[in-house]
């Protein structure tokens, strides 16, 4: 293990015009003062990922890498592909040349004062993940809150091994970063992946701050698609669970079978609307729930199988 990492902080940017002034303020002063205190080695450097962006923000780390080659680097991807393909992104491309990585997001929600004690667990107690932990939710809505509560909980249930609370705010060593290398899938979340990828971890709590400058990205149906990989990706426990309605719906089937015969021989044959539409509507929508939930996986299968590229590099700026 080197005494002084090289670190790298890779750090994703879709439209963060707003911000990103601040940013890269914050950012260059943390790193100057991770370096000075001799956490971190004096190689170590910024790595923005320009997302696709419409507004001003790959000028911005354009001028900022002119003024500081060596500490601000950055990529721009040929479009837009989402934050998770982004940050991807900027991950793979620092295998071999750093020893670590921290991602973090551009509005510097994520606390950087807890990143020295990130290079701690990495350097000092040979962790080869450190995932950054909300120690509480105050900064999110009450929608946003409860939502992800019951989302992670579901996630547990079916399965999906995942750090709760842990967004994209963590550490990973380079051979870490290679084996994540090695997982080909399009549809990416990150959280779920790295701990598929096994090695010593550790845990970091932080404060999750409030998005200073700027609107939030993620918009109800970027963040429904996200939460929907994040299932799709790592369970199939959705196609047993309608395995198992199907088989229930079945032997009620049975008896509503014999009921009916019955009913039959006593001649009573004319009456029945009530139950016939009840059961009529019960089958009938089970079978489009279940089409849909099948759907969901023959879908993502369509666009795995293509194996398309998951982001296309368009610059990158390096020393
Ligand atoms: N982001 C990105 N591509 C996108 C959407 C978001 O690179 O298509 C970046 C964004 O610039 C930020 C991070 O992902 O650095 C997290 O986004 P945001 O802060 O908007 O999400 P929130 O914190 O509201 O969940
Ligand atoms: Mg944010």
């Amino acid at each position: 293990m080197p005494s002084k990492p090289i670190l790298s902080f890779v750090i994703p940017c879709y439209n963060e015009q707003a911000v990103l002034p601040h940013t890269l303020q914050e950012l260059s002063a943390a790193l100057r003062g991770l370096i000075a205190d001799g956490v971190i080695s004096e190689k170590s450097y910024l790595f923005f990922v320009d997302d696709g962006s419409q507004d001003d923000t790959w000028a911005l780390i354009e001028k900022a890498h002119i003024d500081n080659p060596n500490h601000m680097r950055g990529l721009k991807l040929s479009r837009n592909v989402g934050h998770q393909n982004a940050l991807l992104a900027g991950l793979l491309g620092q295998i071999g040349k750093a020893d670590a990585v921290i991602s973090l997001d551009a509005d510097l929600q994520d606390n950087i004062a807890v990143t020295k004690q990130m290079i701690d667990c990495f350097s000092n107690s040979g962790a080869d993940i450190v995932f950054g932990v909300r120690s509480e939710r105050t900064t999110d809505t009450a929608f946003k809150r409860k939502t992800a509560h019951w989302y992670y909980r579901f996630l547990h249930w079916l399965g999906v091994e995942i750090v709760f609370d842990h967004g994209d705010f963590r550490l990973i060593s380079d051979r870490a970063l290679r084996a994540l290398a090695q997982f080909g899938e399009v549809h990416v979340f990150l959280r779920g992946l790295v701990m598929q990828l096994g090695f010593k971890t550790e845990v970091v709590y932080f404060e999750r701050k409030p998005r200073v400058y700027g609107e939030t990205k993620y918009s109800l149906s970027k963040m429904l698609a996200f939460a929907s990989d994040g299932i799709t990706s790592f369970s199939i426990k959705p196609l047993r669970v309608v395995t198992t309605l199907g088989l229930i719906l079945f032997a009620l089937s049975i008896f509503v079978f014999i009921w009916v015969l019955g009913a039959w021989i006593a001649g009573e044959t004319i009456q029945g609307w009530t139950s016939l539409m009840i059961i009529f509507l019960m089958v009938s929508s089970f079978q489009t729930l279940a089409l849909g939930v099948i759907g969901e996986y023959v879908g993502k299968t369509y666009f795995e199988a293509k194996s398309r590229p998951r982001y296309i590099v368009d610059k990158e700026l390096s020393p």
